[in-house]
């Protein structure tokens, strides 16, 4: 048996590999590059891309390319092989230096949002040395950023980038104010909690509407979903099991620290884990385990759905986003500490969290935004579409005492003045764990669970990285100008908890009454849908703190806007033309052959004995013809509107159309379709159903 330590990372051209192969200044040079972004010299440049090929090669690649995340939210990749001729009519293996820091893929096919038409045609891909090259099948792997000529992002990392740099900044200034001049930099660290379904590949290549839409549109219940709760942990299917086993093998030779597998709550739902990493490597690595999961699931017969909503009536999948922040001397400054001031520094990043997320509550829940995450997203299963922080009942006592002034009553009873006492010990609670929050505190990180499973993880953690870069910001402009620094910092702790304790909620996120008091009594946002949370991307609040912090320019900001739109109009019309396509191609027809067939036996019978009452047959007939009348009337609907709705070129115009008419009609094409279902014989029926897909996978 091999061991899992002898290939773990086998496939990367990691830190072991590069002190190897590199000699020890081109080595150094590269590390300072990695390490505090030195701009890298073209010899250091030539010498790191010659010993790259090499290794590729003994890992059996035969091409490179730069590896980038295009706005369409899946990574793309133009190989191009290593071969270059030689005098003699033969070839030899090339990659220069200038190969590996910039590439020029023609652009003109990624989504650009208008930036195009503003700037230029071509796009170049840049060099991303903090996060490692790889392997991947004959392909060297160079992960790269994508901008346009004019230097617009056209990706997810650079704006991801630009936000740790943006965080790392002001977090610094906070440091300094305490008196840390050792640190260097800080860093985000992200660790993804990424939720799958597997189906059989036989059955999924059934269904039109898996095949282009990545979700069912029709499907009836089955006669058991998840509510006894028996698969949530439950023992592993040995299908499945030889599936994960593939895929850890897989991910490790990645180095990717594939940690945690369980079954989730869902039939046929499951959810893998890794070790946390610094957050554009950890973006990268999610991009990258998506994808592997997707292989590795061809070749075991099984599809895997990344899809937030596959299947009505169980619970959608998503995506965990446990995030922290700490210093390159391995400190977590979200973790409370051991002296006064450690623990009044650990109150100032929490706070300014807090502060964060209640200020930027909107760009939180637009970071997430999709057609596919809009079914889950308050939907009872997932955290609701209005943002709140859960901190836990101790800490928020701690809060509410420093608000007040008052003693806090917990082990010590003393006024909490910061600076001066230690905060009582928290214990990390993990059996109480409230799921039902979008935000919650977990000790020494913040999971933030509204992501689709689908998502790439860079739009969450860009909006949330600069949302708190801001609150550092402000923090720091007013301390580094304050006369008493502990007077200062006392106050604005408190001011903080005074403004934006609103945010804070620690009781059941599912509850009705919740949203109502949420919306009502606190005036916290409740954005529903695509349409309604992404406009807020360019309001004035927003755009500014973007800018600002030099996350986004405005001309990104507007083009990304439109992207987001367009894609949710363009998922959505896939989805209703697909049902269009399905009802009347597959649906109608097997109810009616169905129904014809019945009709012959209620005949056959009839002749057979004249006076037969055959009450089934007739009943039955009725009631499948009334239901594909219905159908029929729907599909009818459907397609007119969707008709309607190409009429409509202004994106945000039909996106909102889309919401008020065509899901709507969807929705009301589906009922008579799924009722049909419980109603025709099942091999008449033209695909597999939800029983077959969730159980099918033995
Ligand atoms: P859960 O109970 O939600 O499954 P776990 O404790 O298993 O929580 O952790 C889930 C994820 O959180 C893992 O990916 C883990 O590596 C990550 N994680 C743990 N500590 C941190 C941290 N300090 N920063 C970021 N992520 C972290
Ligand atoms: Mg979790």
């Amino acid at each position: 048996m091999e061991k899992i330590t002898d290939y773990f990372g086998s496939l990367v051209f990691d830190d072991r590999v590069m002190k190897a192969t590199l000699a020890s200044d081109v080595y150094q040079s590269l590390k300072r590059t990695i390490d505090e972004g030195a701009p890298l010299d073209t010899k250091v440049a030539d010498a790191v891309a010659s010993a790259m090929k090499d290794w590729a090669i003994g890992c059996g690649a035969t091409h490179f390319t730069h590896w980038f995340q295009p706005l369409t939210g899946i990574t793309a990749e133009k190989h191009d092989s290593f071969i270059s001729p030689a005098p003699d009519g033969r070839v030899i293996m090339e990659f220069s230096g200038k190969e590996l820091i910039k590439g020029e893929p023609d652009a003109s096919s990624f989504p650009s949002g208008g930036l195009r038409a503003t700037f230029e045609a071509r796009g170049y891909t840049a060099w991303d040395p903090t996060s490692y090259a790889f392997v991947k099948g004959k392909t060297l792997c160079i992960p790269t950023a994508f901008c346009s000529y004019g230097g617009e992002a056209l990706d997810k990392k650079t704006p991801l980038l630009r936000s740790m740099e943006a965080l790392n900044k002001q977090a610094l200034r906070i440091l300094r104010l305490f008196g840390n001049d050792t640190v260097k930099c800080v860093r985000t660290s992200v660790g993804p909690e990424q939720e799958y379904f597997l189906v059989d590949k036989e059955m999924f290549d059934r269904r039109k509407d898996l095949i282009f839409s990545g979700r069912t549109l029709f499907g009836a219940k089955p006669p058991k979903g998840q509510e006894l709760d028996d698969h949530y942990f439950g023992v592993i299917k040995p299908r499945v099991a030889a599936y994960m086993e593939d895929l850890n093998k897989e991910l490790w030779k990645l180095g990717i620290l594939a940690k945690t597998e369980h079954n989730e709550v869902a039939p046929a739902q499951h959810e893998l884990a890794p070790i946390y990493a610094t957050t554009n490597i950890a973006t990268d690595h999610n991009q990258l385990t998506m994808e592997i999961m997707q292989k590795v699931a061809a070749k075991h017969g099984l599809v895997c759905l990344l899809h937030e909503k596959p299947f009505a009536g169980v619970n959608g999948s998503g995506k965990h986003n446990n995030w922290s922040i700490a210093t390159d001397t391995g400190t977590n400054l979200l973790t409370p500490g051991e002296t006064p001031y450690e623990n009044a520094q650990f109150l100032l990043f929490l706070c300014a969290v807090i502060k964060a997320v209640d200020d930027y509550q909107d760009l939180l829940r637009l970071s997430v935004a999709t057609a596919g995450n809009d079914h889950r997203l308050g939907a009872n299963e997932a955290p609701p579409a209005v943002i709140s922080i859960f901190l836990g009942d101790e800490l928020t006592a701690v809060l509410d005492a420093i608000e007040k002034g008052v003693p806090y009553c917990g082990t010590e009873k003393t006024v909490m003045k910061l600076g001066v006492h230690v905060l009582p010990k928290f214990t990390r609670d993990t059996t109480d764990r409230n799921r039902t929050s979008p935000f919650a505190f977990t000790g020494n990180k913040f999971e933030f669970r509204m992501l689709g499973s689908s998502n790439s993880i860079a739009c969450a953690n860009i909006m949330l990285n600069a949302a708190v870069a801001e609150s550092l910001r402000i923090y720091a402009d007013r301390l580094e100008a304050a006369d008493d620094f502990q007077t200062a910092l006392h106050e604005m702790i408190r001011k903080t908890i005074r403004d934006h304790k609103r945010i804070i909620f620690n009781g059941n996120g599912y509850d009705e009454s919740w949203i109502r008091e949420a919306t009502q009594e606190r005036g916290l946002l409740n954005l529903r849908t695509t349409p309604d949370c992404m406009p807020m991307l360019l309001s004035e609040k927003n755009m500014t703190m973007l800018i600002s912090h030099k996350i986004f320019s405005e001309a990104e900001l507007r083009s990304r806007y439109e992207i987001m739109m367009d894609n949710y109009c363009k998922t959505v019309n896939i989805e209703g033309l697909t049902m269009v396509d399905m009802a009347k191609k597959e649906i109608l027809p097997a109810v009616e052959t169905y129904t014809a067939d019945l009709a012959s036996a209620l005949n056959a019978k009839k002749s057979a004995v004249a006076d037969l009452g055959c009450m089934y047959e007739q009943t039955l007939i009725s009631r499948l013809s009334a239901l594909t009348d219905r159908i029929y009337l729907a599909t009818e609907e459907l397609e007119q509107a969707l008709i309607r709705l190409k009429a409509i070129s202004d994106v945000t115009a039909a996106a909102n159309n889309i919401r008020d008419e065509i899901i709507p009609k969807m929705a009301l094409l589906r009922v008579p379709c799924d009722e049909a279902e419980t109603l025709t014989a099942e091999k008449y029926w033209p695909f597999p159903t939800y029983e077959k897909l969730l159980f099918g996978v033995k």
